[in-house]
């Protein structure tokens, strides 16, 4: 039986991309698992493609903020924004009710913001990286500290979700580098703490991941395509290919796993098929 068979799992930014493929992950291993996003119609592809891996319908729960019955299924209409301090801790109150406990909080929800192609750091407004903290660090805080007297019980686990942007120089999204390196001090400081209550805390660094996130960021479809086409041929890449949300989805489960990573606390795990091995001196080395 699988070690996630009965346990429950929240994942946020579910809605799509490394969420997504965390998420059906997950209910393919038999957990229960809350999903979360802003887009009610994505989040309904994420929860089909749970059932269709084997989640049972009552082994699902959608969180939106703003319906009196934010505990149920939230048809066409939700904001559930991360952001948003009381959405957070009905992400937590909502997800223990129903489920009646909280092993793993997957901390994915993130995002960056493309102000101009042609802006690096020393041009772009002081006030984006604010945005970049809001948005990429502070939500991780305080989804982790709700959930930390649940998880507590359950002996279980955080993993976020950072970026080997946290490590590079990352023209025209230099604050999100910064605010998943920010991120990252937040895991070890978090891992710890929560060390002796039991707690176990990880973050994944993934390289390029076929996802949704350029578009998020401001590009457009055609210029996202463009993106991931070019990565996907950069030689630059040792394994020859960018991942998908299923690969990035795996390592997650891993950390998520105490009978496979208990050893691993406070850890940073760079998930990139090896972009972080090659050097800007030495590139065809
Ligand atoms: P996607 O844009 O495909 O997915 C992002 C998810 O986060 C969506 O479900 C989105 O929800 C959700 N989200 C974004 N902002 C908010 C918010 N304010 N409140 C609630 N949910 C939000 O991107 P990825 O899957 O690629 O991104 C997932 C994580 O992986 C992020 O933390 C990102 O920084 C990180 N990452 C991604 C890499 C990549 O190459 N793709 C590389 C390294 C790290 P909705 O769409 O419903 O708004």
């Amino acid at each position: 039986m699988s070690f996630f068979a009965g346990r429950v799992i929240i994942i946020t930014g579910s809605s799509n991309g490394i969420g997504r493929g965390t998420a059906v992950l997950f209910a393919k291993n038999g957990a229960k698992v809350t999903i979360t996003g802003r887009n009610a119609e994505t989040l309904e592809e994420t929860r089909q493609l749970c059932l269709k891996a084997g989640a049972k319908d009552y082994e699902i729960l959608q969180v939106c903020t703003w319906s009196k019955d934010f505990f149920t299924r939230c048809s066409f209409q939700l904001i559930g924004d991360v952001t948003d301090e009381s959405f957070t801790a009905k992400l937590v109150s909502a997800t223990v009710e129903k489920f009646g406990k909280l092993d793993v909080l997957v901390n994915n929800a993130g995002g960056a913001s493309i102000e101009s192609f042609n802006k690096g750091i020393m041009d772009l407004p002081v006030g984006e990286f604010d945005k970049m903290m809001e948005l990429n660090v502070k939500p991780v805080l305080r989804l982790s500290q709700l959930a930390v007297p649940h998880l507590e019980k359950t002996k279980g686990a955080i993993v976020n979700v950072s970026s080997i942007g946290a490590f590079h120089h990352l023209n025209p999204i230099p604050y999100y580098g910064a605010a998943k390196s920010a991120l990252d001090q937040v895991t070890i400081q978090m891992a710890g703490s929560l060390a002796k209550k039991g707690i176990r805390v990880n973050s994944v660094n993934p390289g390029p991941v076929l996802t949704n996130f350029a578009v998020a960021a401001g590009a457009s479809k055609e210029m996202s395509d463009k993106l991931f086409e070019d990565m996907a041929a950069n030689p630059m890449i040792p394994l020859g290919r960018i991942a998908l949300p299923e690969d990035i989805g795996k390592i997650i489960l891993f950390l998520a796993n105490r009978s496979q990573s208990e050893i691993l606390i406070g850890h940073i795990v760079t998930a990139d098929g090896g972009v972080m091995l090659k050097s800007a001196m030495f590139p065809d080395a």
